[in-house]
């Protein structure tokens, strides 16, 4: 791949972390002045680095995780990077009866779909799950990282309804940001895939957040280390 500029989009700060000291990324202060949206930029051999962050809610101090900032986030991302490829990096939930375990990196095959858009009515039904498309990652298969459908919902729980819509869909890999992410990406015309960290088994009874809370330090050592490998392979391609 002819990548030139990569972008990485990421909700959480303790996710984004890592990589930005990994790549000793700066951050640029011109990037959303006025949102709270951040931007770190940095070179990596002939590559130019960036990593935009949804940034936190000013009365919470809580991260901005979901769909409405990861949209607002890509599109500002690619109107000031004009990046070759975005790549959606972060946590996510998985499922132990498709063989994922806890700190396993997963990278977005197929399509990003929706799981709590329900809409059953002709094409808006499909528009809604989105079938986003995604880079071709079966270039990165020697990582030997797994791959999966990504869904995407603005809820950490799953109930049955969406567990329903997960399942219909083949979905994979739980999270909140990556179909927004690929439809703006789309939009734009940017390739995009998404890699991620399992840091729950929905699936396992565990409470989610209690997962969450406990392999959240183990997966964003890992989503760095997966990103470092990424980036290495995307040298060499
Ligand atoms: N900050 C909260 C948890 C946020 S988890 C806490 O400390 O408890 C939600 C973030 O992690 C989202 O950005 C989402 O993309 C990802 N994520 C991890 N596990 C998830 C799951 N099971 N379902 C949906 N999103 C998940």
């Amino acid at each position: 791949m002819n990548a030139n500029h990569i972008c990485f989009i990421v909700a959480m700060q303790v996710e984004a972390q890592p990589i930005i000291d990994h790549f000793s990324l700066v951050e640029d202060h011109s990037f959303a002045p006025h949102l709270p949206m951040r931007a770190w930029v940095g070179g990596y051999n002939n590559m130019i680095i960036s990593m935009v962050v949804n940034g936190k809610n000013e009365e919470t101090m809580m991260d901005l995780i979901g769909t409405q900032a990861a949209t607002l986030s890509t599109h500002l991302a690619i109107g000031k990077y004009k990046p070759d490829l975005i790549i959606n990096a972060g946590t996510a939930g998985a499922f132990s009866e498709k063989g994922a375990e806890i700190g396993d990196i997963y990278l977005s095959g197929k399509h990003i779909v929706y799981h709590d858009r329900r809409v059953p009515i002709e094409r808006w039904e499909r528009q809604c799950i989105g079938y986003y498309p995604v880079w071709d990652v079966s270039r990165l298969a020697h990582l030997g990282f797994k791959t999966g459908i990504v869904t995407t919902g603005n809820s950490l729980d799953m109930p049955p309804v969406d567990e329903e819509m997960i399942k219909t869909t083949g979905g994979e890999i739980k999270d909140m940001e990556a179909a927004a992410v690929a439809w703006v990406a789309q939009l734009h015309g940017v390739p995009v895939f998404c890699v991620k960290a399992v840091t729950d088994l929905v699936d396992s009874g565990v409470a989610t957040p209690d997962q969450f809370k406990a392999n959240l330090h183990l997966a964003t050592q890992n989503l760095k280390e997966a990103c470092f490998r990424i980036l290495e392979a995307l040298l060499k391609n």
